[in-house]
C-alpha cells in the first residue's frame, strides 16, 4: 500500500451565483475522472465560494486549463492551488464559540476573534445562526482548551457588552438534553412573590428583601419565609389573578415549542411556588416542575410553606432527580437561571447559563446570555434561528419576518 500523501489540487470558485455553477465545475471534473476529498460551499448575499479538494491527475495542467475554462464561461474567477494531501488535521481543544450582539459590530468580533489569535486557537470555521432578533455567530475553534478559551473570551464579552458562550465541541452538543429553567426573572418577567405582595399590600417591603436575596446577600430560606409570612391572609383567588397575569420572557414558548419537536425535556425548578409553576408546567408542555408549595388553609394563604424550603442546595438537587428520570447524565443538562440561588443548579449541569442574571452569577456560570430572548439558546445548541423556522413553518406557526 502506498502511504505516502497523494498530490492534491484545492480548486476555490468564486463569483456570482446562479443555478448550475456547482454542476458545471463538476462535470468539468468529472472529464478528468478525479477523486473528490473535501468539498466546501457558502453562499453570502449572491455571492458563491466553492472550494474543492480533489487528487491531482498526471496531467493537472490539462484539468486547471478546462477548469479555467468553464469558469471563464459562468464569469467566475477561479484559483487552483496544486499541494500535497488532505485538509490537515484539526488540533486538540475543539470549542464552539457563539457571538450574540444587538446589533454585531465589526469592533466586537475585532475583540472577539483577537483573544482567540492570542490563546494560540485557530477559527476554523464560521457560520450565522441568526439575524433577527439578534445576530448570532458560531465559530468553530481548535487548538486552546475550551475552559481556558471561555475565560478569556468571557472578560472581553463583559467590556464589549455582548454575549460569547464557548462550549467544548463533542457529541453531546447532537443528543438529547434536559432542560432545568428557573421561573422567576427566566421564564417569566418578574417575581410572582411581589405580584403576590401587592395583593397584601406589601409591595415594596417584598421586593426589597425579594433584590438582596437575589444578589445572595440574604439566606435564601429565611428571606423567603419572612416574605411568605407577609402573605398571611392573602386570598388564595389571587393566586389566579397572577398567574393571568405572567408575561413569559419572550421566546420562551418557541424554545419548548422547537426543542420538545426534538425530544429535548423541560423541567422548571423554582424557589417560587408550585400553584404557579404547576400551571405554567401544564401549559407549555413542560415535563417536570418542583418548587414551594403555599399553605392554604379556609382559601386565604397562611403565610407558610408546606413542606421543605426550594433553597439554592434544593434546585441542584432537583436537577439531579429529573436528570435522573430522564436517564441523561449531569453533561447533558443545560440549566437557565438568573439569581444566586440558582448557582449551585447551574454548577450541577453539564451548560450552567446565567440568563439576564445578576453579577454573581454571570461571574460563576459557564456563559451568560443577556439578549431579552430565550429562544437564543437555541443558537448555542448550534440550532439555526433558519431551521427554527421553517420547522415552525411546517407545524403552522408563523414566526415574525426579520427587517432586511
Ligand atoms: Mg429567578
Amino acid at each position: 500500500m502506498d502511504h505516502e500523501a497523494p498530490k492534491t489540487l484545492l480548486i476555490t470558485l468564486s463569483g456570482k451565483d446562479r443555478p448550475g455553477v456547482t454542476s458545471a465545475i463538476f462535470t468539468t471534473l468529472s472529464g478528468a475522472g478525479v477523486e473528490v476529498l473535501d468539498i466546501e460551499q457558502i453562499v453570502l448575499r449572491r455571492r458563491l465560494i466553492l472550494g474543492v479538494l480533489v487528487r491531482a491527475p498526471r496531467d493537472w495542467k490539462k484539468l486547471r486549463a478546462a477548469v479555467e475554462e468553464t469558469a471563464a464561461a459562468l464569469d467566475m474567477g477561479v484559483d487552483v492551488d496544486r499541494g500535497v494531501g488532505d485538509n490537515l488535521a484539526r488540533s486538540q481543544g475543539r470549542s464552539h464559540v457563539t457571538v450574540i450582539g444587538t446589533p454585531l459590530k465589526a469592533g466586537h468580533m475585532a475583540a472577539v476573534a483577537g483573544r482567540i489569535a492570542d490563546s494560540g486557537a485557530n477559527i476554523d470555521r464560521i457560520e450565522r445562526m441568526a439575524r433577527y432578533p439578534v445576530t448570532a455567530i458560531d465559530l468553530h475553534v481548535s487548538g486552546a482548551d475550551p475552559d481556558r478559551l471561555r475565560a478569556l473570551l468571557a472578560a472581553e464579552a463583559a467590556t464589549q457588552g455582548i454575549d460569547v458562550a464557548v462550549q467544548p465541541a463533542n457529541l453531546m452538543r447532537r443528543g438529547m438534553r434536559l432542560i432545568v429553567l428557573d421561573v422567576d426573572s427566566t421564564l417569566v418577567q418578574g417575581e410572582v412573590i411581589e405580584m403576590l405582595a401587592e395583593h397584601a399590600g406589601q409591595a415594596e417591603e417584598v421586593a426589597r428583601v425579594t433584590e438582596q436575596a437575589m444578589a445572595g446577600e440574604l439566606d435564601f430560606e429565611e428571606s423567603l419565609r419572612s416574605r411568605v409570612a407577609l402573605l398571611e391572609g392573602v386570598p388564595a383567588t389571587a393566586l389566579d389573578q397572577v398567574y393571568d397575569d405572567l408575561v413569559l420572557a419572550p421566546g420562551a414558548r418557541t424554545m419548548v415549542r422547537v426543542l420538545r419537536r426534538l425530544g429535548y425535556r423541560f423541567a422548571l425548578v423554582s424557589g417560587g411556588f408550585s400553584q404557579i409553576t404547576d400551571r405554567l408546567a401544564e401549559a407549555l408542555g413542560i415535563h417536570y416542575s418542583h418548587a414551594n408549595e403555599l399553605e392554604i388553609v379556609d382559601g386565604r394563604l397562611t403565610g407558610r410553606i408546606v413542606g421543605d424550603v426550594v433553597d439554592r442546595a434544593g434546585k441542584a438537587t432537583a436537577l439531579r432527580r429529573f436528570a435522573d428520570a430522564v436517564g441523561v447524565p449531569a453533561e447533558a443538562v443545560i440549566a437557565i437561571g438568573d439569581g444566586a440561588n440558582d448557582l449551585d443548579m447551574l454548577a450541577a449541569a453539564g451548560l450552567g447559563i446565567a440568563y439576564n442574571a445578576k453579577q454573581v452569577v454571570q461571574e460563576a456560570a459557564d456563559t451568560s446570555v443577556n439578549v431579552p430572548y430565550l429562544d437564543a439558546i437555541m443558537y448555542l445548541l448550534g440550532i439555526s434561528r433558519e431551521e427554527i423556522e421553517a420547522a415552525d413553518e411546517e407545524a403552522g406557526f408563523t414566526t415574525p419576518a426579520p427587517p432586511l
